[in-house]
């Protein structure tokens, strides 16, 4: 086949296409039952592209084609004139070089304490290994795949150690051959399951320090909510330790710590709780000896935390941008750096969590509260008083899940030591909503604040917003 053999190929295709198309210029009168195996047979003629196209790729790398678009890279000259996207373009140079390169002669598995039998043994296995390999390269070239089954073949043989047996080209050929009379979905599963039985085979030492060595944790760049996705790979040993340290069942009985709010979240809830949970514990722990990498940096002016709104957004050292809400979980690290600025720029209070408790806490109530907790009361934060649901002298905690906003009247109405003959009842947590109210007397409900001021509150917003994962804002006290 010479070049204007193929230019007379190329143009009888491009006569074809014109004439098929024709055929279908007006779909409602065509007569159906005629035609539907003309295009059947199309269909499989035309799966054969996928083999040419990486034929072509591989040709375009061996020949630079990368300079006839300005680039040293194959991948932008089939980019540009083809008019590929760049995923398509590496599918096609890499199924290219699974079928042209010459298979890499793998390395003999590092062994220990073998005598010259077993090594001459494994010597052999790897020339005959080899040899299988090239014929089943040149097989698999004659075979013909829909591109869609390729990317799948493609994408399941990544996983395929480079020591396993059968090798790369083996089971790409027989992916090829069980492609022909089974649907995309059966061959992922079936090759997935192949390349497991061909990885089993690679010693385990050796496949334990390939997994270390593929080690890695990664977060993606912040979505349209700020939200990140982790990934990551770890070698055995390391994701026993993170499965276990993040399994749920571990953390029963834990009441009083933040992992009580377990009731009805699903495991990938859960997991993220703890996750956070033995961040925060780290952080805490470790931080004297990490200064300066350890510490989250949030900054904000005076102006935005006396005014914080809930679709607010305040940047912080690590390049996340966060909501009140996130603030104010955050805000129990105690790790945690912060600084207030005036309008100016100026910094006006730096401090770590810890030693500004009552700040962070203020802001939390804020945004949760933003008035009285009292039924009905509308007082604004600023004419309110950060008061302990289980007074200080009854043992109460200056913590999140034991603090609420009252006014200065019903601050001191309220009944601190809880006596049965006062007329006053108390603020109070509610069980069920894991929200502050008010309880008249010990066997009474506790009744929340819903007036209207209560309802504009950042609080009220996200609760609603929150309303369907289930999970309540504070750990019932
Ligand atoms: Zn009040």
């Amino acid at each position: 086949m010479n070049e204007s053999g193929a230019r007379v190929l190329v143009e009888q295709i491009d006569q074809a296409m014109t004439g098929l198309a024709q055929l279908l210029a007006e779909p409602a009168t065509a007569h159906f039952e005629s035609l539907h195996p003309i295009f059947e047979d199309l269909e499989r003629i035309l799966v054969r592209k996928a083999g040419i196209d990486a034929a072509f790729a591989w040709a375009a790398d061996m020949n630079q084609a990368g300079f006839k678009v300005g680039s040293s890279r194959t991948v932008d000259y089939l980019m540009q004139a083809l008019d590929l996207s760049r995923a398509e373009a590496m599918a096609r140079l890499r199924r290219g070089k699974a079928l042209f390169d010459p298979p890499a002669e793998p390395e003999p598995e590092p062994a220990v304490d073998e005598d010259a039998a077993e090594r001459e043994r494994r010597r052999v296995e790897a020339q005959e290994k080899a040899e299988r390999e090239r014929k089943a390269q040149a097989a698999a070239r004659g075979r013909d795949a829909a591109a869609e089954k390729r990317a799948v073949i493609d994408e399941e043989l990544r996983a395929l150690s480079p020591h396993a047996s059968p090798g790369y080209n083996e089971l790409l050929d027989q992916a090829l051959v069980y492609a022909q009379s089974n649907a995309v979905g059966l061959l992922r599963h079936w090759l997935r399951e192949q390349v497991r039985l061909a990885n089993r085979e690679v010693s385990r030492l050796h496949e334990a320090n390939r997994a270390f060595h593929r080690r890695y944790v990664s977060l993606s760049d912040p979505d349209e909510y700020g939200g990140v996705r982790l990934s990551g790979y770890l070698p055995s040993d390391m994701a026993a330790m993170l499965s276990e340290a993040l399994n749920p069942a571990r953390t029963t009985g834990m009441e009083g710590s933040e992992l009580q709010t377990f009731e009805g979240m699903s495991m990938g809830k859960k997991r993220a709780h703890i996750l956070a949970a033995m961040c925060r514990n780290f952080l805490n722990t470790k931080t004297p000896n990490l200064r300066g990498v350890g510490s989250i940096i949030v900054s904000m002016t005076m102006e935005e935390l006396e005014n914080m709104k809930v679709d607010d957004v305040f940047p912080t050292s690590t390049g996340h941008l966060l909501d009140p809400f996130a603030l104010m979980r955050l805000g129990e690290a105690r790790s945690d750096a912060f600084v207030i600025h005036a309008q100016d720029g100026q910094a006006l209070y730096t401090g770590t969590g810890k030693r500004t408790a009552n700040l962070w806490q203020r802001i939390a109530l804020f945004a949760s509260e933003l008035v009285c907790s009292h039924p009905d009361c509308d007082r604004p934060m600023s004419d309110c008083q950060v008061h302990h649901i289980v007074a200080a002298a009854n043992g109460g905690e200056t913590e999140l899940a034991n603090l609420t906003n009252l006014c200065w009247g019903h601050h001191r109405d309220n009944n601190d030591n809880r006596e049965p003959v006062s007329p006053f009842g108390w603020a109070d947590r509610d069980p069920g909503s894991g929200r502050v109210g008010h309880r008249k007397r010990r066997d009474d409900p506790v009744v929340m604040n819903d007036s209207p001021a209560a309802q504009r509150s950042g609080g009220a917003k996200i609760r609603k917003k929150y309303a369907e994962t289930q999970e309540p804002l504070f750990t019932p006290a």
